[in-house]
């Protein structure tokens, strides 16, 4: 249900510590800070509950904006019925 510290630090090297929303610069130690600045949080590309693994390539680096801002809708799909609540909890 979480990523593994050593997955984290590989999708974090993977994407040189961008986040890969807004591509800002993010600060590897800042994990889960969100307060200040470079803090970010890893997530599921593919939700657990859909069938996604807890590996790199299922690994996002995101930054806390990023991270605790709606999931962008694409054009042609309806927005989930669901509300995401606080996910601060998922490590
Ligand atoms: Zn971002």
């Amino acid at each position: 249900m979480a990523f593994t510290e050593d997955v984290v630090k590989n999708a974090f090297d993977r994407v040189n510590g961008y986040c890969q929303v807004c591509g800002k610069k993010l600060v590897y130690a800042s994990r889960g800070s969100a307060q200040g600045r470079g803090g970010w949080e890893a997530r599921h590309i593919k939700p657990v509950l859909e069938g996604g693994k807890d590996e790199v390539r299922n690994c996002m680096i995101v930054c806390m904006e990023c991270y605790n801002a709606p999931a962008p809708v694409r054009s042609g799909e309806r927005p989930p019925a669901r509300v995401e609540g606080p996910r601060f909890g998922e490590r």
